[in-house]
Order: structure tokens, then sequence, then C-alpha cells
């Protein structure tokens, strides 16, 4: 019989508790928390340093399970996307991502979306169920065991996560808060929450509950500087306006000397004028912005078009006239579908 409950799933306070309440001393807990951000883990048979009684009796109350890699496509530019079969029979999709000196990994947080924004391949599987945080951190894990296997890690390190997969992260809040309580404590994966960024369509409730829980990174994937145009693209927009979200991002508790990245995908005619570009400057006067341009990313089945580069350029340049730290998403893994906006396995299968 398969064990329900994923050992995977539990944070180290959790874990912790779950052995105390068995009388066994603390620092099991840590030493199986440790064996659990391993990659090429999957017994407990592996984990030597526990007495093999405490193994046994784990082995039958607790799966270790974690997603199978059923494909990985590598693109030109070396970004590698990985399709992560769930045992329910669900596929998700994460892609890694090679940067100067380290690797990012592109996660998912849920099977399909529910937000259905409008330019968004993703939204067009519709949604079909919530991640286990053990789901989350699998994605991780299976990301790490291909760069060692591949001898890439000795290169660089997996060191930052984006939640920028398929996927409304807070909408998912309880696993991906407990994924995250995982993925940074120094017991374990150990990574630096000023190198983890969790990406949202503007769930306020959410975003203020994420200030209080956890110190990550805060994207916000804004797209338009009116409120008209936002409900057009983003039917989030209309439970929660333009104007409440930028409130909720002026409130925000930042760290010092952190600032919110704004994310804004550039679709020709509809959001790139000269003059959206004016009133993003005024709409994000004073906030710590960074602004993070995303060239549409076109699909046959998504009824729009990317700007010319002299546009997206002229985009650019007004925001860093205004003061703005203003980037352009640079494309990666568009000849392998792992582009922004582009994970829905069953749609491209
Ligand atoms: N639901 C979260 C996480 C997804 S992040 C969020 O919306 O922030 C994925 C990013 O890619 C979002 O900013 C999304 O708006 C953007 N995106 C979606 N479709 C795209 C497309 N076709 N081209 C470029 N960017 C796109």
């Amino acid at each position: 019989m398969k064990n329900s409950r994923n050992l995977r799933d539990y944070t180290p306070e959790e874990l912790e508790a779950l052995f105390a309440e068995r009388g066994l001393p603390a620092y099991r807990g840590r030493q199986i928390f440790k064996w659990l951000a391993r990659p090429f883990v999957y017994s407990f048979s592996q984990m030597t340093d526990l007495p093999k009684d405490l193994r046994e009796k784990l082995a039958q109350e607790f799966s270790l399970a974690l997603p199978e890699v059923t494909k990985e496509e590598i693109s030109a530019d070396g970004t590698r996307k990985l399709a992560l079969l769930l045992e329910d029979e669900e596929i998700i999709e994460c892609v890694i991502i090679p940067e100067e000196d380290h690797y990012t990994l592109c996660v998912s947080s849920q099977v399909g979306c529910a937000m259905g924004c409008a330019f968004c391949l993703t939204a067009r599987m519709g949604f079909r169920r919530n991640l286990k945080p053990h789901e989350i951190t699998g994605q991780v894990l299976r990301a790490k065991e291909i760069l060692e296997k591949e001898g890439l890690s000795e290169e660089k390190p997996l060191r930052n996560l984006v939640f920028m997969g398929m996927g409304e992260p807070l909408a998912n809040y309880d696993n991906v808060l407990k994924a995250l309580k995982i993925l940074l404590h120094p017991g374990g994966f150990n990574f630096s929450g000023r190198r983890v960024t969790v990406s949202t369509v503007g769930l306020i409730p959410q975003m203020e509950r994420l200030g209080r829980d956890i110190r990550v990174k805060l994207a916000i994937s804004l797209h338009a500087a009116d409120n008209e145009t936002r409900s057009r693209l983003m039917p989030i927009n209309k439970r929660y306006p333009l104007p409440e979200l930028i409130a909720a991002c002026r409130r925000y508790p930042l760290p010092k000397g952190w600032r919110i990245t704004f994310e804004y995908v550039l679709l020709a005619g509809v959001n790139d004028r000269v003059d959206d570009a004016k009133r993003l400057a005024a709409l994000l006067r004073g906030i710590p912005a960074k602004i993070n341009l995303i060239p549409f990313n076109e699909h046959p089945l998504l009824p729009f078009r990317c700007p010319s580069e002299e546009q997206i350029l002229r985009f650019q340049e007004i925001l860093l006239a205004a003061g703005y730290v203003t980037t352009i998403r640079k494309s990666r893994g568009r000849d392998i579908s792992a582009a922004c906006g582009q994970l829905a396995s069953r749609l491209a299968a």
C-alpha cells in the first residue's frame, strides 16, 4: 500500500514536533531534514546515521516519493525544460536557466492556473490542482540531480529560484509557504531569501501574509499602468484593482535595500505606447521598484503581438529617464517552449 504521508511535506519545525510526539530527540528530525535536502536520496535505508529500527519504522509510515522526470529538453541557449510526472499522473514543468555564475530554476506552484490572463498559455490549460510542498521542492531536487549528473554543478551552483512557472503561487499559499520554509532553512537546502522570488498577479491579502511570514523577494505581474487595460488583460484586476494593488505595494514591509520587481509584458498596440510608459513611471513613483520588461512571447493560440525592438527600447528609455532600474527580460528557451507564459504541457502534447 502506498504511504499517503510524504515526509518531504514537513517543515523543519513540523518534523521536530513529529519526533517530539514520538519521544524522539529533536536532533533526529534535523538529521532527516538534512537528508531530505540532498539529491539522489530516495529511501530511508540511505540515511545511515539513523538507527536501523527508526529507519524501518519511518519507512512503514512515510513516503519519500518525488516527481519523476519524464522529459528533458535542451534549448540552443542552454536552457533546460523538465517535464515532471506527479503521483496522480498530472504533469508539471520547470526550467533550468544558466546565468553567468549560477543557475536559476523557474518552478511551478500549481498544475495549470485559474487566473485566466489573456496573454498566457498556461491560462488556457485551466486550473487542475495545487502542488504539495514536496512537489515544489522536488523540482529543485530533480534539477540538482540533472546538473550533478552532467557535471555542471561543479562549474556553478543552482543558487536562485523564481516562482514563475505554471500557476499562481499565492493562490496556493499554505503549500508555497511551507516549500519556502523548507528551501530557506539553513539545515537543508539553505537558499538565501534574497535569491528566491515569488511572482504574483497581485492577490493582496496573500501578499500581506507573505510580507509577515517570510523574507523572500516579491515580483508583481503588473502589465498595465491603467485600471481598464489591466482588467482587460488580467481578470484578477476586477477583484483587486490597480490602485489597491499599488497601495498594497507601498505598504509592503520591504527589508532595507530591497526592491519590488514589477513585471510588464509588452504587447504591441495594447500597453506599449509612450503614454503607457509615462503613466507607469508616475504610478510607481516612491516605491523601491525595479521594472522588468518582458517582450511578449508569441503563440498561435494567443491574440497578441510582440512590439518591435525599437518600440521596446523606447519604452525602456522613458523609464530609465524617470530614474527606474529597468531591464528587458531576455527570452530563454523559446525553441523548446520554455519561455515566459509558454508552460502548458497538456496543450503542447
Ligand atoms: N502567476 C504568477 C507566476 C507566473 S510568472 C504571475 O503571474 O506572476 C510568469 C510571468 O510570465 C508572468 O509575469 C506572466 O504574466 C508572464 N507571461 C505570461 N505569458 C507570457 C507571454 N506569452 N509572454 C511573456 N510573458 C508572459
